[in-house]
């Protein structure tokens, strides 16, 4: 997909977020999902980095 430059319409790279002709900014747009990922992923780690069995037994134990 081409992307052009905002302000003076030059063609940008597909990852420059700053046109080489004249500097402006151009954010790379990011998809939908790029959040949901992040935070799919961020579970995950919590997942790996919390000990569950011992939250299991905690909640269990009286
Ligand atoms: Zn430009």
């Amino acid at each position: 997909m081409r992307r052009l430059c905002r302000q003076c319409r030059a063609e940008l790279g597909v990852d420059d977020d700053a046109c080489r002709v004249c500097g402006a900014l151009n954010p790379v747009p990011l998809p939908w999902y790029t959040p949901v990922l992040g935070a799919a992923m961020l579970a995950i780690l919590v997942w790996l980095l919390v000990d569950v069995d011992a939250l299991v037994r905690f909640f269990q134990s009286d």
